[in-house]
């Protein structure tokens, strides 16, 4: 039956008790009436600001309910939250487009978008997603129930309510914008079935990359190129799609789209080389990004990465805890134990190796690392400078001896651009040449100039146990998750610098680390256990209940970010503080 069909909610109620089906009612008890809330707003018209509290709680509208979920104290206080409500049966979506969890995902990320255009200019603030389809709290899909949450900014004259514009708000911008963005009879179903279908065919080719060798997948004819360094959209003009060199070229047969060829990065040591303003770092960012999926039209639909890639960047002056980086760095000037290091100040170099380290122990199988951003003498040596200055002065064993074992002995593949030195041609298994955006495989030129190099051995990482007490959001008394900027978290008396977490591709993900966090630390930290086990854990809860394990009473929009940054955040908290595991026993790798 059809909601339009329902005059009033109290005739719907009577229906649902009639047919007795659901577990869930679709009016909570207690609800009142749209009739009554419009009512209501009429007669506060006004009155002082705080009145607004009384509106907290259900409203049954004619085919959803809103729960009013956090009334603001003042006009100028952070936005009053609403949850609007509806049941598989009011929504309509057929079963393909959410029994299924990535299909479930890309539904309530598509209806969160429509919602947001339906509200736009109102007083409501819908946290939709840009390039990325990411689980949010903006809107879920569970069960074929549809829930979607938005800010709404309660209108005032100064610290008088504006009863009559609420009502407008409340009453009839959000019921139309409802109707039109929340059910399935009212939206182009192929419009639909397109969104879901290729977030499925996203998801289910990155679930192919292992079996296939690879550790990322690049389609021809994708747009890798952006607007401007401040617009993850598509470059409008000019762009030069993406096509595969034929000895690199890998065919895969994708649920929905079928057929689709493009470039395939196996694991081992790849190589990006070329000349300055060629394309390297732009495909690199390609593949950083390609850990999520991507709204169709983007341009890089069928740019895939393995979720375990993670970048690795140099970032000096963040704090580092306890990291064992003696596989890169033995014998400081300071005499400082690099197999159990600590700085409130990391250099460039250290900051790297600390990263690197951090991410193997967090779980990464691919590293993504780009000359733009590393610390060079991490990256190199060349035979002059071993020349000059003796290896013994040299506490540094540079990344390029270290690529290989970490791949032969820990199974940890690198990606990496490098287009000023050619010491990697040694222990790259292929290079790939970007040439005016073209790519082609010079693997063999490469090969024939290169020379021997012995190995360094990289040690196991030692997993390192977090004290859940020294993991705390709270200030004076208060939880404090907020965040603060573009790039940074505000996490109990701490801010969290995030600059270098360059996959964090959403700002709602700075919000949702803060809450993994907290989560963690009460939830899956002990003070034994690994970081690596907590991480798991965590990681299972959130892809078995996406943004709902994470909310927790919090009210406020949040998106669910990935194992990786949420241990990467840890790592830069000020405040963290670990006990190694025994040194020699435990490893992980
Ligand atoms: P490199 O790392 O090789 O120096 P970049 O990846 O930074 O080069 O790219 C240089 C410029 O070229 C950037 O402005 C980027 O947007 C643009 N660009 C990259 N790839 C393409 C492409 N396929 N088509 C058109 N422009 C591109
Ligand atoms: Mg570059």
């Amino acid at each position: 039956m059809r909601d339009s069909m329902r005059p009033n909610a109290a005739r719907r109620r009577n229906h649902r008790d009639h047919r007795g089906y659901r577990d869930e009612p679709s009016v909570p008890p207690g609800a009142r009436t749209a009739e009554r809330l419009a009512e209501e707003l009429r007669r506060m018209d006004g009155s002082g600001y705080g009145r607004y509290k009384s509106l907290r709680g259900s409203w049954a509208f004619d085919g959803f309910t809103v729960e009013v979920e956090r009334v603001q104290s003042d006009p100028f206080a952070p936005p009053s939250r609403v949850a609007v409500r509806l049941t598989a049966e009011e929504a309509g979506f057929p079963a393909d487009l959410w029994e299924m969890p990535v299909r479930a995902r890309a539904l309530a990320d598509h209806l969160a978008r429509r919602l947001r255009r339906a509200l736009r200019g109102g007083a409501f603030r819908v946290d939709a997603g840009g390039q990325e389809v990411l689980a949010r709290s903006a809107c879920e899909v569970r069960g074929g129930e549809v829930i979607a949450r938005a800010g709404v900014q309660l209108p005032g004259h100064g610290r008088r309510i504006d009863g009559l514009e609420a009502r407008r708000q409340l009453c009839e911008a959000l019921p139309a914008a409802v109707a039109e963005s929340l059910r399935w009879s009212a939206l182009d179903p192929e419009e639909v079935r397109a969104f879901v279908d290729c977030v499925d065919d996203t998801a289910a080719l990155r679930g192919m990359l292992p079996g296939l060798g690879l550790v990322a997948f690049v389609a021809d004819g994708a747009i890798l190129p952006r607007a401007s360094g401040v617009d993850q959209r598509p470059m409008a003009k000019g762009a030069v799609p993406f096509s595969s060199p034929e000895s690199l070229r890998v065919s895969v047969e994708l649920p929905h789209r079928g057929r689709v060829t493009g470039m395939g990065i196996a694991e081992g040591v790849t190589l990006i080389v070329g000349g300055g303003f060629h394309g390297k770092s732009t495909l690199l960012q390609a593949l950083e990004r390609g850990v999520y999926d991507h709204v169709p039209g983007d341009g890089r639909e069928f740019v895939v990465t393995r979720d375990d890639a993670v970048k690795i960047r140099a970032e000096e002056g963040r704090r580092v805890e306890r990291v064992d980086v003696s596989s890169f760095v033995t014998d400081l000037p300071t005499g400082a134990d690099t197999a159990d290091f600590s700085t409130d100040n990391a250099s460039g170099s250290t900051s790297q190796a600390a990263a690197t380290a951090e991410a193997v122990e967090a779980g990464a199988g691919v590293l993504l690392v780009d000359e733009d951003t590393a610390a060079t003498n991490l990256m190199i040596r060349d035979a002059r400078m071993q020349a000059l200055v003796a290896a013994e002065k040299e506490p540094l064993t540079p990344f390029v001896d270290l690529v290989r074992p970490l791949y032969a002995a820990h199974g940890v593949s690198t990606v990496l651009v490098m287009g000023g030195c050619g010491d990697y041609f040694d222990v790259a298994d292929r290079v790939i040449m970007m040439d005016a955006y073209h790519p082609s495989d010079v693997t063999e030129r490469a090969r024939a100039l290169a020379e021997d190099r012995p190995d360094a051995p990289f040690h196991p990482v030692v997993p390192r146990r977090p004290d859940p007490g020294s993991i705390s959001p709270m200030a004076r008394g208060r939880r404090k998750i907020s965040r603060r900027s573009d790039d940074a978290l505000g996490f109990g008396e701490h801010t969290i610098d995030l600059r270098a977490l360059e996959q964090i591709v959403d700002l709602s993900q700075i919000t949702g680390i803060g809450l993994a966090l907290d989560h963690l630390a009460r939830r899956h930290l002990d003070g034994r256990t690994p970081l690596r086990t907590a991480l798991a854990e965590l990681e299972s809860a959130l892809s078995e209940n996406g943004a709902r394990a994470l909310a927790d009473g919090y009210a406020g929009d949040f998106a669910v970010p990935r194992r990786h940054e949420i241990a990467a955040a840890l790592n830069r908290l000020r405040s963290l503080r670990v006990t190694p595991g025994e040194q020699g026993g435990d490893p992980m790798n």
